[in-house]
């Protein structure tokens, strides 16, 4: 049975009630946590989620965004790597791309150090992002004669990864080099999937292409982690599509749904996660929740 964090309320006109477009840093409540994590939630190794769907538009970015953020919250110390030339996990985290020295097209095409990318978060101790900018456009053609141009991303990874519980890695929207670089780097790959007509649609081919990835390149990358994203209790539709998911992905579904939410969206052009922005909101109780699910499943 799907969790809804309030009941599957439609959530506009509640959320729309008091709530301005202005950040609501000093709620209080934003930081709930800032002792250890919770006993259970580290996990034994570095989980490496690779955040990947090749369809655009479908909540990878939000995803690594707030989770990346809830997850820091709960004490665990989380690596956001944005591999998208969109950049927008980057913003999102609230870092001005225009302004930083190097970003991770960097560390793949020129062998710069990984750690030396790294920004640390202004909201979160735990909380880092490794930064791309437009550059990165160019590294699917430019990777192409590069020796072991799919590893490349996994041999960055490797000094660093023991100083991180988590590394989320938000995909860019194709099955390209950056994405079978993230597949190839991961322990486990996440898919959002939007709770809409066609939402199943093209993920034969992702399914396919983690397959391949993990007999060719990487024996250890499983797909732990669907999350049904930008559900709309307003329709029979959504509930279809989840079920339907359920059918298909069975216990790798998690059972936090993400709600369509009006704040989720407006929280990046503030640079800030959704627990930043509006802790209180519907999207910051949800992606809590997903927070708690995934790092209880940690081993
Ligand atoms: P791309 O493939 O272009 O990288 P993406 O898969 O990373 O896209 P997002 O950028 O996370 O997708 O989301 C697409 C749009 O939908 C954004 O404007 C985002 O703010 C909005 N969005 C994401 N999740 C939600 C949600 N749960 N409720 C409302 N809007 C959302
Ligand atoms: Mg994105």
């Amino acid at each position: 049975m799907a969790q809804m964090p309030d009941n599957g309320a439609p959530d506009e006109p509640h959320e729309r009630e008091g709530s301005s477009t202005a950040p609501d840093a000093d709620t209080p409540g934003s930081m709930e946590r800032t002792g250890p994590p919770p006993v259970g939630d580290v996990p034994r190794a570095t989980r490496i989620m690779a955040i990947a769907n090749q369809k655009g538009g479908v909540g990878k970015t939000t995803t690594a965004v707030n989770l990346g953020a809830c997850l820091a919250e709960r004490g665990l110390k989380t690596l956001v790597i944005d591999l998208d030339p969109q950049a927008n996990a980057s913003t999102g985290l609230g870092i001005d791309v225009r302004a930083v020295d190097a970003t991770i097209y960097d560390v793949l095409l020129h062998g710069v150090d990984l750690a030396s990318v790294v920004v640390p978060s202004d909201s979160d101790p735990n909380l880092f992002t490794a930064p791309a900018n437009l550059d990165l456009a160019g590294a699917e053609i430019e990777l192409v004669p590069a020796f072991s141009r799919e590893l490349k991303l996994r041999q960055a990874l490797e000094p660093v990864r023991a100083d991180y519980d988590y590394i989320l890695v938000d995909c860019p929207p194709s099955l390209g080099l950056l994405t079978v670089n993230a597949l190839a780097a991961a322990t486990e790959v996440l898919v959002p999937i939007q709770c809409e007509y066609y939402a199943l649609e093209g993920l034969g081919q992702l399914v396919h292409n983690v397959d391949l990835v993990q007999k060719n390149l990487n024996p250890a990358l499983s797909l732990s982690t669907i999350v049904l994203v930008m559900y709309d209790a307003r329709t029979k539709l959504a509930d279809q599509v989840a079920q339907e998911v359920r059918s298909h992905f069975g216990d790798a579904v998690c059972r936090t749904i993400i709600p369509r939410s009006v704040r989720l969206s407006e929280a990046p052009s503030f640079g800030q996660s959704i627990i930043g922005f509006d802790p209180r909101s519907r999207g910051a109780i949800a992606y809590r929740e997903l927070a708690k699910e995934v790092s209880h499943g940690a081993t």
